[in-house]
């Protein structure tokens, strides 16, 4: 197994309400050939590419600077899911994502819990992005609506309505109290995504797990402990898969520590918290400017990435 290292990564779900903050990510150590490149002009390239690569399914390095060879497609809409914003493009993913999707969909319309609103999963062929990410490079991540905006209706959804769907705020940052969008369906939606076996983590706004530990039966389920407290993801949360075991050089992150309510989420609720936050926004927005004027910042994904990039686009007929 490839040694996991922390690497912060963006998350967004709808670019228009992105709150720029990291999320726990990896990059892969081991050697891997290629040059680092500048992350612009990757991420162009990357963003060019209109199909798969050819091949067998294969997520490839960590989530943070990685790629997918084999994506599957999902469908804009299937039984008790819709895609939101087509126009990005980024509802590949390796087909245990696609699947993954669609099952928590058919799930959540037998528990009347649907329509799920799709944000990105991958590129087609993952790798970086010119804008919102940092992680859903490999194809196993995917962000979620906590609920579908009202008026949605399942299987009528016009294409104008896909691109401009707003998501559901279910937290107030200011505040950090639940808004008049949080009920218990909530959880329920929570508890079938985070239940699922293929699931590694999820990401929820610290306020969501707090509620969730607070919940009386939530409180001790085994799920309770994939989901985890992160930065932002007031208006979506983000799950990534276990690395499938057809993708040797996909990189894992190390198992979550404990059921995540005690001391490690009393921190998010702290004045340190609140100070970490403002020097990480800072530190990201130096960076940003930094690299912008240099053009100097660098990605370097793993060697066996370069053929999944070259390989030719499939006939669009
Ligand atoms: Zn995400």
């Amino acid at each position: 197994m490839i040694t996991a290292m922390k690497a912060a990564v963006l998350c967004a779900f709808w670019l228009a309400s992105n709150v720029a903050v990291a999320e726990p990510g990896q990059v892969p150590s081991a050697a891997d050939g290629g040059a680092p490149e500048s992350r612009a002009q990757a991420a162009k390239e990357w963003n060019r590419l209109r199909t798969p690569a050819p091949g067998p399914s294969r997520a490839i390095g960590g989530f943070s600077a990685g790629c997918l060879q084999g994506a599957a497609t999902l469908p804009p809409s299937g039984p008790g899911y819709e895609v939101a914003h087509l126009e990005r493009n980024r509802r590949y993913g390796h087909p245990e994502l696609v699947a993954y999707v669609q099952r928590l969909g058919a799930a959540a319309r037998r528990s009347k819990l649907g329509p799920v609103v799709v944000g990105d999963l991958a590129q087609p062929r993952g790798g970086p992005t010119p804008t919102g990410h940092h992680s859903h490079q490999t194809g196993l991540d995917v962000d979620l609506g906590y609920a579908p905006p009202p008026g949605l209706r399942a299987g009528h959804v016009t294409a104008k309505q896909r691109e401009t769907l707003a998501p559901v705020v279910v937290v107030n940052l200011k505040t950090r109290q639940p808004t008049a969008a949080w009920d218990k369906k909530v959880i329920e939606l929570l508890a079938l995504a985070a239940s699922d076996p293929a699931v590694d983590r999820i990401f929820v706004n610290p306020t969501v797990k707090k509620l969730l530990c607070e919940a009386p039966r939530s409180a001790k389920m085994t799920w309770q402990s994939r989901v985890r407290p992160w930065w932002a993801h007031h208006d979506h949360f983000h799950v990534r898969l276990r690395c499938p075991t057809d993708s040797p050089l996909c990189v894992s992150q190390d198992p979550v520590p404990d059921d995540g309510c005690g001391a490690s989420l009393r921190w998010w609720f702290t004045t340190d918290a609140e100070a970490t936050l403002t020097k990480k926004k800072q530190a990201e927005a130096e960076a940003a400017a930094v690299a912008a004027a240099a053009g100097e910042e660098k990605v370097k994904l793993p060697a066996e990435c370069a053929p999944v990039r070259m390989a030719p686009e499939a006939d669009a007929g």
